[in-house]
């Protein structure tokens, strides 16, 4: 535990980079190896798109980095968070407790709210938009929604007054298991399942990127599937009935295009065709 510690304590932004890269690589090796879905698209032009979105979401990252590296520096000399306040415990639970508040503030909250606020809406769409959910979509967000995820990834340090190795760790997280619930990935019905409980699967969060509400409107976590279980918003659906998109942008010229793409949070908004009571 203490190696973990003191290698994200200090981790490379090389390093980062390499557990990105890696993770895309791997499992797009799995992907053509063990597809869910045998999907008709130009791969490549998609993974552009979508590669695209990843290096503006790291080039935000990175511009406003000092701000969590303040924030956690600020919450362990005061004291402040959650983390601080609880009494002596063993490592390795202090970490899992950090984690789960580091999910639900700086991923599943600011994904909830996303949905709920139109304007932040406009902005999260993007993601929604894709009609070929791969690994490569996990980081497909408009740069308007790295800025937001950030605010709140820096909220959530607060709330939780993790330290600096502890964000590292679930930034490094959250890539490898984003990459892994977006891939196009077949796993055993029930081996899905039984993760489920624990962690986000990729049936799981598949279900997030069906076209119509109530669908859209469920599964907001990212690494931990607890919070969506507890908050009431854990939904299946047979992943046979899963069609991806988002109602309002199916026309390929809208979300296939990145010009489109970056523009969708400045057009005229257009709310969901189909009622939650579908
Ligand atoms: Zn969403
Ligand atoms: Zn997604």
């Amino acid at each position: 535990m203490n190696e973990i510690i003191s290698y994200f304590s200090s981790i490379p932004s090389s390093h980062r980079s390499l557990i990105l890269v890696g993770g895309i690589t791997l499992f797009w090796v799995i992907e053509n190896t063990f597809p869910l879905f045998q999907m008709q698209y130009k791969k490549w032009h998609h993974a552009g798109i979508n590669i695209f979105f990843t290096i503006t979401t790291i080039i935000v990252n990175f511009i406003l980095a000092f701000i969590l590296i303040k924030t956690a520096s600020w919450t362990t000399e005061n004291n402040f968070g959650i983390l601080q306040w609880l009494p002596e415990m063993p490592i390795w639970l202090y970490t899992i407790i950090g984690l789960l508040l580091l999910d639900l503030v700086g991923a599943y909250l600011v994904h909830f709210i996303e949905h709920k606020i139109k304007f932040l809406w406009r902005f999260h769409i993007i993601h929604h938009t894709d009609t070929w959910i791969d690994t490569t979509t996990a980081n497909r967000h408009h740069p308007g929604e790295s800025v937001i995820r950030f605010l709140f990834t820096a909220l959530g340090v607060l709330i939780a007054g993790s330290p600096m190795w502890m964000v590292f760790l679930y930034q490094s997280l959250s890539v490898i298991f984003s990459q892994f619930n977006h891939a196009n990935i077949s796993l055993p019905d029930k081996l899905d399942f039984f993760l489920s409980y624990f962690i986000v699967s990729p049936n799981m969060h598949k279900v997030h990127h069906h076209y119509v509400l109530p669908y859209t409107d469920s599964n907001y976590g990212n690494i931990f599937s607890v919070w969506d279980r507890l908050f009431g918003t854990y939904i299946t659906l047979s992943k046979d009935k899963l069609v991806y998109g988002v109602d309002t942008h199916m026309l390929p010229e809208e979300n296939n295009q990145l010009k489109n793409l970056l523009q969708i949070p400045f057009q005229k908004s257009r709310s969901a065709k189909n009622t939650k009571n579908q």
